[in-house]
């Protein structure tokens, strides 16, 4: 039950959303275009997530967003079975999951087609744009052919 939720109702979502304010605009700007995206380090490469002004790797405050596979894999996960907010007691059990994309940053997230208890250690998976309301568009994740 709690799964088949997964996917948002568009006319009832209830669930909190994002705080658009610094580069989370940029962020789920391009989400709403359906692209995943994150920052890049214009000097060295290293690619990094949540976003944030300078690269941990070099220190350059120089930085690109450059467009992701889309693809990864599931590094880890956590059963939620207590929610700490009221609009998600619909939802338990669900699972709050951290996937790692091909190009290396990870992100916590949601699968829509795979239930908790059905989790495992690098499930292939790729991103599944879910337009919660009309201007939010969350990068959520589902099963992919290896
Ligand atoms: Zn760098």
């Amino acid at each position: 039950m709690a799964f088949e939720t997964g996917r948002s109702d568009k006319r009832e979502y209830k669930l909190p959303l994002p705080k658009m304010i610094g580069p989370a605009v940029e962020f789920y700007g391009f989400c709403k275009q359906h692209e995943l995206r994150f920052q890049r380090c214009v000097e060295c490469g290293t690619w990094r997530h949540i976003p944030r002004d300078m690269c941990a790797h070099c220190g350059s405050f120089k930085t690109e967003w450059a467009k992701s596979s889309g693809r990864g894999t599931l590094f880890s996960w956590t059963t939620i079975a207590q929610p700490m907010l009221p609009q998600f007691a619909p939802l338990v059990p669900y699972a709050a999951v951290i996937v790692e994309l091909e190009e290396g940053p990870r992100m916590v997230t949601w699968l829509v087609d795979v239930p908790p208890d059905k989790l495992e250690l690098g499930i292939p998976l790729e991103v599944a744009f879910d337009d919660v309301t009309p201007e939010v568009t969350l990068p959520k994740f589902r099963r992919r052919s290896p």
